[in-house]
This record gives C-alpha cells, sequence and structure tokens, in this order.
C-alpha cells in the first residue's frame, strides 16, 4: 500500500549526527506538518497564568498520551505562528517544547524535547548576543535581551531516549527561551524592572493575533 502523503509520519526516534546531537533539520516541513495534522491547535497562556510560573513536572509516562500532546504543541505552535513552544504555554505542566526555528545560518530545525537540561557553556563559547526577543505568552510585546549565542540542551525525546540538541543564533535564543519556560520563568523575568514593565505596557495595548486563554 502507497504511503501517505502527510499526517501519516510516526515519529521513530531521531537520527543522530558523529557527534551524538539530534539531526533535526531534515524533512522539517514533511515532520512538522504531520505532527500538526493529528494535533488539536489550543489557546495560548499568557504571564499572569499560575501554570507559567511554576516550574514544571518532569514526564514519566512515555506513551500515547505524551505523542498526543507534541501533536497539539504543534498545532498550537503553528496557529500562533511561534518558532518554540512550551506544554504550559497551552496549560500543561509538562516538562516538554517543541520548535521550528532558523539558526544563525537560517537553516531550519524542528523537533520536540522531553525534560530539557540547559548545558552550562565553557567561557570560551559563551558570546553574548542583545537580539529582540518575543513571546507568545506576552503576546505583541518584544525587548532586546542578551543571551548567549549558542546552546545546548540534554533531555529525551517523545519515546524517552536520551538526546543532545545544540544550536545557534536564533535557534540558540529558542532553545534557552522554551527551556526557561518549563522551569518557570518568562524572558521577561530576566529584564530589568523598566523593559519589564515597558513588555507588560505593550502587551496590554496590542491584541494578539491568535486564540489566548484569559486570566481570572
Ligand atoms: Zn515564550
Amino acid at each position: 500500500m502507497a504511503q501517505q502523503e502527510t499526517g501519516e509520519q510516526i515519529f521513530t526516534g531521531y537520527a543522530v549526527d558523529d557527534d551524538g546531537y539530534i539531526v533535526d533539520t531534515e524533512e522539517c516541513e514533511a515532520r512538522e506538518l504531520a505532527h500538526r495534522e493529528r494535533g488539536t491547535s489550543r489557546p495560548i497562556t499568557v504571564v499572569g497564568n499560575p501554570v507559567l510560573h511554576h516550574e514544571c513536572a518532569d514526564v514519566t509516562e512515555f506513551g500515547p498520551e505524551l505523542a498526543a500532546l507534541v501533536d497539539d504543541m504543534f498545532a498550537s505552535q503553528k496557529t500562533a505562528e511561534g518558532v518554540g513552544l512550551a506544554a504550559n504555554q497551552i496549560g500543561v505542566g509538562l516538562k516538554v517544547f517543541v520548535y521550528d526555528c532558523p539558526d544563525d545560518e537560517g537553516v531550519r530545525h524542528t523537533g520536540h524535547v522531553v525534560n530539557p537540561v540547559l548545558q552550562e557553556l565553557p567561557a570560551d563559547r559563551r558570546h553574548l548576543d542583545d537580539s529582540n526577543e518575543g513571546c507568545l505568552s506576552v503576546p505583541t510585546a518584544y525587548a532586546e535581551l542578551a543571551r548567549p549565542d549558542f546552546a545546548e540542551v540534554h533531555g529525551q525525546d517523545l519515546l524517552g531516549n536520551p538526546i543532545k540538541v545544540r544550536g545557534t543564533g536564533y535557534f540558540a535564543r529558542c532553545l534557552q527561551h522554551e527551556t526557561d519556560h518549563l522551569y518557570g520563568f518568562l524572558y521577561i523575568d530576566k529584564l530589568s524592572k523598566r523593559d519589564r514593565k515597558d513588555a507588560l505596557r505593550q502587551m496590554e495595548e496590542g491584541t494578539p493575533r491568535y486564540p489566548v486563554v484569559a486570566n481570572d
């Protein structure tokens, strides 16, 4: 029987490169499409919702529910036109994030990480980049935030296999931003009081272009 063009590609584990890092740059469009076609888009939680301000729980069950969560996260990320999404941004307090993000050479990276842990960088790899950053949970706001331009995250895939992910440029920023989410931190928590206030004002004045969960 012929293989379906879309929607049928089931995750069976990442390919790994010679250095032991996952290959997340191949068949990005097909993989992203398969996830989101199986998934259901959900509204995005915004700053002030308690689920965003507490550390999420470690994932211990690597079954169909986790796979369905990853699918929903890809669907939600697409709806909101995000480059990364953490599970608590759709109201689920589990350590999972997904991403679909270009690196500093414009190469697209697509994947998911369960139970991510950001790795400490050796001093010679710590070059700060102060580009603009935004967050689907702080809709319409942007602020400059200095972060290392390289990041490495260790974790698991949705089958429970140990994985390593690394990235540069905007993708490095994304890996740090999404991991922070799962430990209860938003990027605005890293800003000066003044810049944080300004970001919240931008959010107050803007209108999100995707469904959000209203805070009580
Ligand atoms: Zn965010």
